[in-house]
């Protein structure tokens, strides 16, 4: 008979692992919280927008799904840096041609839930996860009207995000549970630049916009009808800060002074400011993620990051490409499956989520800096010249699915030490792209192992 498998969440990960659940030939039940956002409008979730990159493209393509999302996506080519005194910069991400994808969240899951349809997975919404029962292999739904309902698994995924419900279930029934969580001081809050004249991009429309600040920031990404969402990460506390923000006529002081472009293109932006809420922002690891061959946890709930790097989403589908290649690999042995998944996901978990943690500093204060924007273009250049030696770490996380986050972690950090020797010299901006300074850095990567 077949094996029953059993997922709750049908987020942006949960979705899609029903679609390759589906593909191995497995009896495949999704149960959802929410009602269905294809037919009732709710809100999206943790972000209007995500950046898709490399490492979500490459599951999506797994099981034949990116042709469809494709339409879906606006590509970015670099960041725009917004700078104090008024000018942009233009960073590119990577080497020319290559990019990120502006999506809408809520479109992108609508796209996944569809697909997980087709493909032959049940999709229950208003159910939510209350108890697991892991002696007897039954989960327990509430529904709506406050009924109750038991289903039996052979073997259960919790994708029910970084508050995860699952998670709790097993944190209090397991002993020696490793949780660990994590709160920034800083929280974000969504605005918007609504398009202009018949869906006209009132800002450069292929490329992520950033407004660094040093201790806070504005980033924009487009949409596919013209307008921008923006997101201030910002303290929760302090003199400048959510909570000091008290009065409209503050808000638009602020914005007047540190964003003055972007005032005249937000005509809501007070009312927004006041309607959204801040959300926080939360950094979760947690061990272990599954046990024996009967769950699993995945996706933010096994490894909520803060989103810095544009990586959870792309993580999370990550997760179940890898996974995918284990049902193979351990011919359908789930518990070999789940130890394999479980020991290869967990430290890249950890380093993404290291990674996503110093981004935040490099987008909201470093790349106001001419010289780490000199760094950047030192990099770009080693990395054209010698491609195999040196591939700058934003691009190994983003544009090398094959290097694991826990590799480019480590060659990131060779990487800043070569870099901060450089850079912190006097002469710097004379010697940046001198044919000396690349033999030193040649030299050094020659005695320390990169592993691209
Ligand atoms: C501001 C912000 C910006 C971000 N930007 C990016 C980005 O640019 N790129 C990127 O890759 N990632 C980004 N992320 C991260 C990304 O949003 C997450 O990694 C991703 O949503 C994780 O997907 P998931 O399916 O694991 O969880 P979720 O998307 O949270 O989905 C979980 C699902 O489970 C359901 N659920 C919850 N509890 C229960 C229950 N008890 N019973 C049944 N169902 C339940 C929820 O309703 C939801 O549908 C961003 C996150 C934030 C906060």
């Amino acid at each position: 008979m077949k094996k029953q498998i059993v997922i709750i969440g049908a987020g942006l990960v949960g979705s899609l692992l029903a679609v390759f659940l589906k593909r191995r030939g497995y009896a495949v039940l999704v149960f959802e919280r929410r009602p269905d956002m294809r037919k009732e409008k709710i809100n999206g979730g943790r972000s209007i927008n995500l950046a898709l990159s490399d490492r979500g493209i490459l599951a999506l393509e797994a099981v034949g799904a990116m042709d469809k999302i494709k339409s879906l996506c606006i590509p970015m080519y670099g960041r725009s840096i917004h700078q104090e005194d008024g000018h942009i910069d233009f960073q590119p991400y990577g080497k020319e041609g290559q990019f990120i994808n502006s999506v809408s969240r809520s479109e992108l899951n609508k796209k996944l839930l569809t697909l997980a349809e087709e493909s032959g997975a049940k999709l229950y919404f208003g159910y939510r996860c209350e108890k697991i029962n892991w002696e007897q292999r039954q989960v327990n739904f509430v529904l709506p009207e406050g009924k109750t309902e038991t289903l039996a698994f052979d073997i259960l995924f919790g994708s029910d995000g970084a508050y995860s419900s699952a998670r709790l279930q097993y944190m209090l029934q397991h002993d020696r549970f490793q949780y660990e969580q994590h709160y920034i001081d800083f929280g974000y809050k969504e605005l918007t630049i609504p398009p202009g004249e018949g869906g006209a991009f009132r800002l450069e429309k292929n490329a992520l916009h950033i407004w660094p600040r040093k201790n806070f920031m504005l980033i924009a990404l487009p949409n596919t009808d013209g307008s921008f969402t923006c997101t201030l990460f910002f303290p929760f506390d302090g003199e400048l800060s959510f909570a000091s923000l008290t009065h409209p006529e503050k808000v638009k002081a602020f914005f007047q002074e540190y964003f003055p472009d972007v005032v005249s293109l937000m005509p809501a932006l007070t009312e927004e400011f006041f309607r959204n809420p801040a959300a926080s922002l939360v950094t979760v690891k947690c061990y272990p993620w599954v046990k024996d061959d009967s769950f699993c946890l995945i996706g933010d709930a096994a490894h909520a990051i803060v989103p810095f790097f544009g990586q959870g989403m792309n993580c999370g589908f990550e997760d179940c490409r890898i996974l995918d290649e284990l049902i193979v690999q351990h011919q359908h042995d789930w518990k070999e499956i789940l130890k394999s998944f479980q020991e290869l996901r967990k430290p890249d978990a950890d380093a993404i989520a290291e990674l996503a943690l110093n981004n935040f500093i490099e987008m909201r204060d470093k790349v106001a800096d001419p010289k780490f924007l000199l760094q950047k273009k030192l990099e770009a250049k080693l990395h054209e010249k010698y491609p195999d030696r040196w591939i700058p770490v934003y691009s190994q996380v983003t544009f090398s699915p094959h290097i694991r986050y826990s590799q480019a972690l480590h060659n990131g950090r060779i990487q800043e030490a070569i870099m901060k020797e450089l850079v912190t010299q006097p002469d710097f901006e004379r010697v940046w792209d001198k044919e000396e300074t690349e033999q030193r850095i040649l030299e050094r990567i020659r005695n320390q192992p990169l592993y691209f």
